[in-house]
């Protein structure tokens, strides 16, 4: 494989990267100077800035998007003897964070168009799931759309499941329902949204992660398991003669702790990042949507050997990713060779994903079971370039540059 050529005067561009503006920097520069490294204000900040941003009623800010997957997977009581039902075309962290609570997986197949679980695929996966307890069930809200949230939720309600989402991709989507707009984060329709702010994600705070719920229970669960399940709490202490003084004030030094938790703290530096990049959101969604919208014109003429992820009727995505799907045979071709020659042309591209129960942890403990929509989405798939800083006469290159691999000469 050639490396880029360095003299190039186009700029390598990634399939994602984040953006850091001056204000961002000054936002975690004064934090530096303050008093606060962690566990301070701008913790607090952040997460009502989330709650502003996403319509969420708590927000519980974490150190990454796994650790927020597995603190809302222990905020639920989800453990051994528990099943859950995770899409099969998600990052590992969906369907790892419910093993580490010593739940098992059942894997549900995805829509090959769109790449989303839709609720007759968990329905499917439940019935596969035999005399399993089946718990919960965890929509990935791949490339940022969602699947009607509230199709699965009746589907949950009727089986008794939680819902937890995983919407690492998807801050800033929006979806339609009779009842009117709602936004991923307000967990109208789930017990819990756990959100990533990984350098790739729509915003970022370097590492972090958070969960929303409109459950004043869930949330107070959630800040406890964050903090190795300590709680200074008056209302929840327990054992009454080491909790208090004589004169029945609580001792100044007690905590307790009833549950162990886990170290999953953010930093108050990577919380003013966020804060300072949560102002922004509409304006990077805006340019995120431009930037599809622009694919998907150049990307037309293309068709059908070229085509972009099929749009969710209902939703309107923030677009975490540009996903396309290619059929490599018809372009006498490989997926290796398109990525190798984008490359060596200054185009970054990736794969997302490989299907979860096809790595060997999970094939090992589950066997070999059929996902026909997964295997034939995953034959076709290619992240390109999507990022806010991307501009629409580099869209035009990366597509071009793909025209070209695509119909450039074989051997
Ligand atoms: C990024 C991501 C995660 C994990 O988030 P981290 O912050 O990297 O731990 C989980 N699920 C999905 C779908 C993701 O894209």
């Amino acid at each position: 494989m050639k490396k880029p050529d360095p003299h190039s005067d186009q700029r390598f561009l990634p399939y994602g990267r984040q953006s850091v503006d001056e204000a961002d920097i000054a936002a975690v520069v004064s934090v530096l100077r303050g008093d606060w490294l962690t566990t301070g204000p701008a913790v607090d900040a952040f997460e009502t800035a989330l709650c502003e941003a996403t319509g969420a009623k708590h927000a519980v800010a974490c150190s990454n998007g796994t650790a927020a997957l597995h603190l809302a997977l222990l905020a639920a009581s989800i453990g051994p003897g528990d099943s859950v039902i995770v899409p099969a075309n998600t990052f590992l962290a969906t369907a790892n964070a419910a093993r580490l609570v010593g739940a098992e997986i059942v894997f549900a197949d995805i829509d090959p168009k769109s790449g989303q679980m839709l609720a007759k695929h968990a329905e499917a996966a439940y019935a596969r799931a035999g005399s399993q307890r089946v718990a919960g069930v965890m929509p990935v809200y791949f490339a940022g759309q969602c699947a009607a949230p509230h199709e699965l939720a009746s589907f949950a309600s009727t089986h008794g499941l939680r819902v937890i989402e995983d919407a690492c991709h998807a801050l800033g989507t929006t979806y339609r329902t009779a009842e009117g707009n709602h936004q991923v984060g307000s967990a109208d329709h789930a017990d819990m949204t756990t959100f990533s702010f990984h350098p790739v994600k729509t915003i970022t705070t370097a590492e972090g992660g958070a969960i929303a719920t409109r459950d004043a229970d869930l949330a107070d669960r959630l800040r406890r398991f964050r903090n190795h399940g300590m709680t200074r709490d008056p209302a929840q202490l327990t054992n009454a003669k080491l909790a208090h003084a004589a004169d029945g004030d609580v001792n100044p030094w007690y905590y307790e702790m009833a549950e162990p938790g886990l170290n999953y703290r953010v930093s108050d530096l990577q919380c003013a990042l966020g804060t300072s990049q949560l102002k922004r959101l509409p304006a990077i969604v805006d340019i995120r949507r431009a930037l599809v919208a622009h694919y998907a014109k150049k990307l037309a003429p293309l068709a059908p050997l070229v085509q972009p992820l099929e749009i969710v009727n209902g939703c309107s995505a923030s677009w975490h990713l540009q996903v396309v799907r290619i059929n490599f045979a018809a372009a006498g071709t490989t997926r290796a060779e398109v990525m190798n020659a984008l490359r060596e042309q200054g185009v970054g591209s990736q794969v997302h994903y490989i299907p979860v129960p096809w790595q060997p942890y999970y094939r090992d403990r589950y066997g070999d079971t059929d996902f026909p929509g997964a295997s034939a989405y995953y034959d076709t798939c290619l992240s390109l370039p999507l990022f806010e800083t991307l501009t629409m006469a580099e869209v035009d290159r990366v597509v071009d540059t793909l025209e070209s691999v695509l119909s450039g000469p074989r051997h």
